[in-house]
């Protein structure tokens, strides 16, 4: 059997499930496949950071299936609809009998991949996908009765309920990567360096230093931040000025990196608990079991990729589309100096740090009473992590609309959360150079005149006015 692997968002060639059972399978050989799809990038506001990290990922996957004498293909394609046939054409054309390939949950990715489903095995031709986005299959945790969960904790709790089982029955283990194959007479494309439409601000040189492509360089991140830097996870985690998270969300969402290689990573530092034991290891993996229960939403609830709250209810809120303010959040000029180093972090770098982006997320839909579709859309078309059921849950966590969501009336005050999470204004002094010269106390609030002086805007919104706003806003919900 010849056999196609389709790369998606699982840019490596270690642990990657779908790339193993190929390998596995296969009596005349193994060949891969990417699809660069730009129309399907645009329609789902993906990053230029985003894609040139991708594009570089996939260099680095080029090269080491190359010494593996895997041949690797780029067929573009300009809309989810011609996926199918593009790839049965190929398929005919390098006479493969299967096609394997990691499973993506979002709706548009679950549609287009049922109409490959289709046109191949009505073609006679096999079709597999294998659970490898996440640690667990998304789908197969489920309450009591059968539903899907909607609460973190419980989710949490019978995750790790599940894992036991697993682990008792087939344990987890990591995959190798495929071996070296004898050559196919198949010759492999180049991996394009750039994709029009999506150049990024960002120079090259930062991208590529801020970013590092490539199951290698990914693998280097995950070790270095288990030594060095996860037992004091959960006290630095929340200082955005600190080097305190293992900043491998951009590994994960290109899949240069597996969830399983984290997952079981931190459990071995952790003497084999997924669960207790060290402090810092339990919070980090409890913050990726978050990723694997915001897929579950995803899975659970379509609505939610359809641009819908998962609360109904707050659909009806009539949202702000004052395009001066949401203007203003963009850029970093609202006043409020940690909400605006923030944001031109996400400008300068396409990354944001945790803590900020609920701070920042929350003022944009409680003090700005803007509508989190404006801003959960600029997050993806700005972040080299954009990962759809993460931005959508911590989207929809901010507007009070999601799944255990932060309830209505707990607003974060960001003069607060600045003082608490960057007392001493070093966050502030490095993304927002104009206050650099004022102490820890005035950095937070700077007077008017400070203001005037500095040429720093005023706030462009009463804090403790728009809460009151927003609360009353949720509550007339309520009958
Ligand atoms: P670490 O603290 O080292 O955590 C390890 C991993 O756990 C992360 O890489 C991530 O995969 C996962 N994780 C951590 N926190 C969360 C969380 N709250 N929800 C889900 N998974 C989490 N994460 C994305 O990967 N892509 C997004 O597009 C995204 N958008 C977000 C938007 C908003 C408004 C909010 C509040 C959060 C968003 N997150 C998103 C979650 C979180 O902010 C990032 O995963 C985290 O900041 C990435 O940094 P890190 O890799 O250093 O994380």
């Amino acid at each position: 059997m010849r056999i196609l692997h389709w790369f998606r968002s699982d840019l490596r060639l270690a642990d990657n499930t779908a790339l193993y059972h190929a390998a596995r399978d296969a009596t005349r050989g193994v060949i891969a496949v990417y699809m660069p799809a730009p129309a399907e990038w645009k329609a789902h506001d993906l990053s230029p950071v985003q894609v040139d990290l991708r594009l570089r990922s996939l260099a680095v996957v080029a090269r080491d299936l190359s010494a593996k004498n895997i041949p690797l293909r780029i067929l573009p394609s300009k809309s989810p609809r011609d996926v199918a046939r593009l790839l049965l054409n190929l398929a005919r054309e390098l006479e493969v009998d299967a096609i394997y390939f990691n499973t993506e949950y979002e709706i548009d990715e679950s549609r287009r991949d049922e109409d490959v489903f289709a046109a191949f095995t009505k073609a006679g031709l096999k079709v597999k996908s294998f659970v490898d986005q996440s640690m667990l299959d998304p789908t197969s945790i489920s309450t009591g009765s059968g539903t899907y969960f909607t609460v973190f904790t419980p989710f949490k709790n019978a995750w790790l309920k599940r894992l036991a089982i697993h682990q008792t029955t087939a344990p987890i283990n990591l995959l190798p990567a495929p071996p070296r194959q004898s050559p196919l007479q198949i010759n492999s494309d180049p991996v394009p360096a750039s994709i029009n439409g999506f150049e990024s601000h960002i120079s090259a040189a930062k991208r590529t230093s801020l970013w590092p492509a490539g199951e290698h360089a990914a693998h280097a991140l995950l070790t270095t931040f288990i030594r060095s830097s996860a037992s004091s996870y959960k006290n630095q985690r929340d200082i955005p000025s600190l080097r305190g998270t293992s900043q491998l969300s951009p590994a994960l969402a290109t899949g240069t990196i597996s969830p399983k290689q984290c997952f079981l990573a931190a459990a071995e530092a952790n003497k084999g608990k997924f669960d207790g034991g060290n402090e810092g290891l339990q919070t980090w993996i409890s913050e990726h079991i978050w990723r694997e229960f915001y897929m579950h939403v995803t899975t659970g609830f379509p609505r939610v990729c359809m641009n819908r709250a998962f609360k109904v209810a707050t659909d009806r809120i009539k949202w702000s589309y004052n395009e001066k303010h949401f203007e203003a959040w963009k850029q970093g000029r609202t006043g409020y100096p940690i909400v605006d180093a923030a944001m031109r972090q996400l400008n300068t770098t396409g990354w944001m740090h945790n803590r900020l982006r609920m701070v920042a997320a929350m003022f944009l839909t409680k003090d700005l009473f803007i509508d989190w579709r404006w801003g959960e859309r600029y997050f993806m078309q700005n972040l080299v992590d954009g990962f759809f059921p993460s931005n959508n849950g911590g989207w929809q966590w901010s507007a009070s609309t999601g799944t255990d969501a932060a309830p209505y009336f707990r607003i974060l005050s960001p003069l607060s959360q600045s003082q608490r999470f960057d007392a001493d204004g070093d966050f502030i002094r490095a993304f927002v150079p104009e206050l650099s010269s004022l102490s820890s106390d005035e950095i937070h609030d700077p007077a008017p005149l400070t203001r005037a002086r500095l040429n720093y805007p005023p706030q462009i919104v009463d804090h403790a006015a728009a809460r009151v706003h927003a609360i009353a806003a949720f509550k007339a919900l309520t009958p």
